[in-house]
């Protein structure tokens, strides 16, 4: 029998715990998660009016309901357990953090009022406990640094309407500030050209198709070379005289110099490619430009990932997901890389005796860590579907404590002495 663990229950660590329960027959598979909910990225960094990509959490949900599968939920490695014991307990154990930490600019006023990345602006509009609300209010501009995805998920959500965003998972809180902010134009900012952009085509064209808002490319001279997203950004470039409430202009080939502002910023600096200045105002800015892994007790990241040879490590520790690769793909990447992963663990790590779940247990029971379960998940995901409204799918809980009274950890349902 292999005992394996997987820290973090995103979309790498579950489809990594997928592939294992297919090669190793007998394997018995833990999955740490710091948060009393599992998903990661799926709950935290898909956006709130993409649902349907979010849909991908019933995949991963059955992989957690397995019977070779425990969730610990509200366990967070480095806190309640360390590495080296996880290490010393377990055949196997894998890193599947992800890469949550902001890279930053590094350029003068970052950390102005009004300047935030988009890992903190994404967390905070997906309910993530250990976001804030924009610490700033009366947004007329805002800036989106970057030209991936993110970017385009960060400008939608600006510019979509009220009406728009019903249906979505938004909190009350969200949608109330996004409908008081003034906005009226949104400028995503790429470093270099149209043809250099990491858009993809779908994500967008998506943007030219919403109630209120236009999108536009304030240059129509960047728009050189071919394909798919430079003819998309021709479309909007097309009629110059379209307007709307909310306008999204596409700007190529600025590099953002500084940040400004007395107190709370008021505009952006960008040096374009000849050398000229220009500034952009603004009340908000995001920058869309990419994450680091943060350590994991002991496991210290370089250059924003675990330094590893195709997923392993050291011996019988391994690495999957954007603490592997850094943030790029999407999320069937992950499962594609974990099925390699987990080959070579099953490949690589022999049977031994070591206690796994039952030494766990016993830890977590010594330290009186109330932990979460996958069936007081359960308790919290219904809890959460049963409380939303106004045409809301779901209405997250956005505080630990919530989610801990919602699972009743703490009146028996997961008491590690009470579970083997
Ligand atoms: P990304 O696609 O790597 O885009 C990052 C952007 O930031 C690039 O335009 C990059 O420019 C720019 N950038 C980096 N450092 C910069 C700097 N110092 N100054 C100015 N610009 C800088 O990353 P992402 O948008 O964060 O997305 C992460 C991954 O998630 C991607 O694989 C993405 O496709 C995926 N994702 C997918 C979806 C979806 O499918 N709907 C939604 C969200 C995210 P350079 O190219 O010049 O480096």
């Amino acid at each position: 029998m292999k005992q394996i663990a997987i820290i973090g229950s995103g979309p790498a660590g579950c489809y990594l715990a997928d592939s294992l329960l297919r090669l190793v027959p007998d394997a018995s598979i833990d999955i740490f998660e710091r948060l009393p909910v599992p998903f990661g990225l799926v709950r935290y960094g898909v956006a709130p009016d993409h649902q349907g990509t979010k849909a991908v959490a019933r995949v991963l949900d059955r992989v957690l309901s397995r019977d070779r599968v425990s969730f610990f939920g509200n366990v967070e490695v480095g806190r309640d357990l360390s590495l080296e014991e996880l290490m010393s307990l377990y055949d196997a154990v894998a890193l599947a953090t992800g890469a949550s930490r902001d890279r930053r600019l590094n350029i003068p006023g970052e950390e102005l009022p009004g300047v935030l990345g988009s890992g903190a602006f994404t967390g905070w509009y997906n309910g993530h406990p250990d976001s804030q609300p924009p610490p700033i209010d009366g947004v007329r501009s805002a800036v989106v640094i970057g030209n991936g995805n993110v970017a385009i998920d960060v400008a939608r959500v600006l510019a979509k309407s009220a009406t728009e965003l019903a249906g979505s998972d938004l909190s009350p809180e969200v949608t109330s500030w996004l409908e008081t902010q003034p906005i009226e134009a949104i400028h995503v900012v790429g470093r270099r050209s149209a043809a250099d952009a990491k858009f993809t085509q779908h994500e967008l064209a998506e943007l030219g198709t919403l109630q209120c808002a236009c999108p536009m490319v304030q240059d129509s001279t960047t728009l050189a070379g071919d394909g798919a997203i430079v003819e998309t950004l021709r479309s909007f470039a097309a009629d110059q005289s379209r307007t709307a409430s909310v306008m999204i202009y596409f700007h190529f080939n600025l590099t953002p110099i500084a940040f400004l502002g007395d107190g709370r910023l008021s505009a952006v600096r960008f040096r374009s490619a000849d050398g000229a200045l220009h500034e952009i105002p603004a009340q908000l800015a995001i920058t869309c430009i990419g994450y680091e892994t943060r350590p994991c007790c002991i496991a210290t990241p370089a250059n924003g990932v675990f330094a590893n040879v195709e997923g392993k490590v050291k011996d019988r520790l391994y690495v999957v997901g954007w603490a592997k690769r850094g943030p790029s793909g999407t999320i069937p990447t992950n499962r594609t890389e974990a099925q390699l992963v987990a080959q070579r663990i099953a490949q690589e790590v022999p049977d031994s005796t070591r206690p796994g779940r039952a030494g766990v247990l016993q830890l977590l029971a010594q330290r009186h860590v109330w932990w979460v379960d996958y069936a007081a998940w359960r308790q919290i995901d219904a809890a959460e579907l049963a409380c939303a409204c106004d045409g809301r799918c779901r209405e997250k809980f956005t505080t630990v404590t919530k989610m801990l009274e919602a699972a009743q950890v703490g009146q028996g349902l997961s008491c590690p002495s009470a579970t083997t």
